[in-house]
C-alpha cells in the first residue's frame, strides 16, 4: 500500500485563475509566473493550464531552455536574468528574454558578441532594494543597452514591495510608480510591472505586461482568502488517519509532550509531516479537516506524522480523509496559523507525497 498522502493539482482551477487575471487587467499582456516548479504545482501542469498566457516567466535557466526544447514558442522571461556570461549564447539561441539588473550583467552582455539578437527587460530598483538600477542610473543603463548591436528591444521592469498593503507607510505603490515614471520619462519601451497583489488591488496601474504568480495557484498575497477574489485553490494536500488514540485527561501527545489533554479525548494520527512539506512550526490550533469537518492540529508536527483533535468528529476512523489544505481548508488559514504565507507552503510540498493531476 502506498502511503496515503497526495498533492492533487487542479488544472481547471489554474485555468480559471488565469481568466481572473484577464478580467482584472483586460488590456495587459500576461506572463504566467512559473518559477519554483510553478510554485510547487509542476511546470508541465502549468504549461497546460496557462496555454492562454502571453508568455511564461521564471528564474531557472535550465527550465527555460527545456520549455523551448519541448516546443513552447511564446515569449519566455528570466526574472533575475542570467548568472554567468557563458549562459548568454544559449539564451539568445533559444530566444529567451531576460532581465538586466546591474553593471555585472550589463558588461557581460556588452561583451557577449551574440549572433542572435535578444530582448532585454531593464530592471529598476524603485524601492525594493533588491535587484535593479536606481532611478537616477536608469537612463544611462538604458542608453548602454540601446548601444549594444545584439539587443533587439529594451522593456522597463520593476517590482512592488508592498502592493498588498494599501498606503504602505514606508514604500507605497504610488511612490514606486512615481520613481518609475520619472526615470522612464521620454524613453520608449514596454512596461512590465504588476505582480498578483497589484493586479488584484491596483488594476488601473498603467502597464503593458503583468506578472501574476500566486493568484494563478489560488493563493493570495497578504493573507486574504482567495475566494474573496474569485480564485480557486489549485492544490489540494490530502491524507488519511492512520491510527486513533484515546487519551485520558492529563496525558500528552508527541515529541516534547507539547500538548496535554485537558479532558479525555480522541487523537487522530495523520500520515503527513515536515518531511513532506507541512510546516513543523504550525502550532496547536492550526486548522485541518477530517471527513470535511474542520478541526485542529495538536502536538508537535513530526517528520512523517502529525496529530489532530478528533473530539467532535465521532465518525472518524482509520482511513478517514484528511485535508491539510486545498479542498476544505484555505491554504492562507494554515499559513496564517504557521506565521508564513501560502507561497511557502505550496513551494515546500516535495516529491515524497504522491502527485495527482485533475484535468
Ligand atoms: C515571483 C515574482 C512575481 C510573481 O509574484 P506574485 O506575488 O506571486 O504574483 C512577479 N514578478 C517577479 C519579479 C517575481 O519574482
Amino acid at each position: 500500500m502506498t502511503r496515503p498522502l497526495s498533492a492533487t493539482i487542479d488544472i481547471g482551477a489554474m485555468r480559471h485563475n488565469f481568466s481572473v487575471v484577464r478580467q482584472c487587467v483586460p488590456n495587459a499582456k500576461a506572463w504566467a509566473v512559473v518559477k519554483a516548479d510553478a510554485y510547487g504545482h509542476g511546470l508541465a501542469n502549468a504549461v497546460k493550464a496557462f496555454s492562454d498566457a502571453d508568455g511564461l516567466a521564471l528564474i531557472e535557466i535550465d527550465k527555460a531552455i527545456a520549455l523551448r526544447e519541448n516546443g513552447y514558442n511564446k515569449p519566455i522571461l528570466l526574472l533575475e536574468g542570467f548568472f554567468k556570461a557563458e549562459e548568454l549564447p544559449d539564451l539568445a539561441a533559444h530566444d529567451i528574454s531576460f532581465a538586466v539588473a546591474n553593471d555585472h550583467q550589463m558588461a557581460a552582455l556588452e561583451n557577449a558578441n551574440l549572433k542572435t539578437p535578444v530582448n532585454v527587460h531593464l530592471k529598476m530598483n524603485s524601492g525594493m532594494n533588491r535587484l535593479g538600477y536606481q532611478p537616477h542610473e536608469y537612463k544611462k543603463a538604458y542608453a548602454r543597452l540601446k548601444a549594444i548591436p545584439w539587443v533587439k528591444s529594451v522593456a522597463f521592469m520593476t517590482h512592488f514591495a508592498n502592493s498588498e498593503t494599501p498606503n504602505h507607510p514606508k514604500v507605497p505603490v504610488t511612490e514606486q510608480l512615481r520613481r518609475f515614471n520619472g526615470a522612464t520619462e521620454g524613453l520608449t519601451g514596454i512596461r512590465n510591472l504588476s505582480n498578483s497583489a497589484a493586479i488584484l488591488l491596483h488594476p488601473d496601474i498603467k502597464t503593458d505586461w503583468v506578472r501574476p504568480g500566486i493568484m494563478l495557484y489560488g493563493g493570495t498575497p497578504g493573507g486574504k482568502s482567495a475566494e474573496a477574489f474569485g480564485l480557486k485553490p489549485a492544490m489540494s494536500f490530502d491524507s488519511e488517519i492512520i491510527q486513533i488514540q484515546h487519551i485520558k485527561k492529563g496525558e500528552s501527545v508527541g515529541y516534547g509532550s507539547l500538548f496535554t489533554a485537558s479532558e479525555n479525548m480522541t487523537i487522530g494520527v495523520v500520515a503527513c509531516g515536515y518531511a513532506d512539506g507541512y510546516p513543523r512550526v504550525a502550532p496547536e490550533g492550526t486548522p485541518i479537516a477530517v471527513n470535511g469537518i474542520k478541526t485542529r492540529l495538536v502536538g508537535r508536527v513530526s517528520m512523517d506524522m502529525l496529530t489532530v483533535d478528533l473530539t467532535g468528529i465521532p465518525g472518524a476512523h482509520i482511513g478517514s480523509k484528511v485535508n491539510l489544505w486545498g479542498n476544505d481548508i484555505p491554504i492562507e488559514e494554515v499559513a496564517n496559523a504557521a506565521g508564513t504565507v501560502g507561497y511557502e507552503l505550496m513551494c515546500a510540498v516535495n516529491s515524497r507525497p504522491t502527485h495527482l493531476v485533475k484535468e
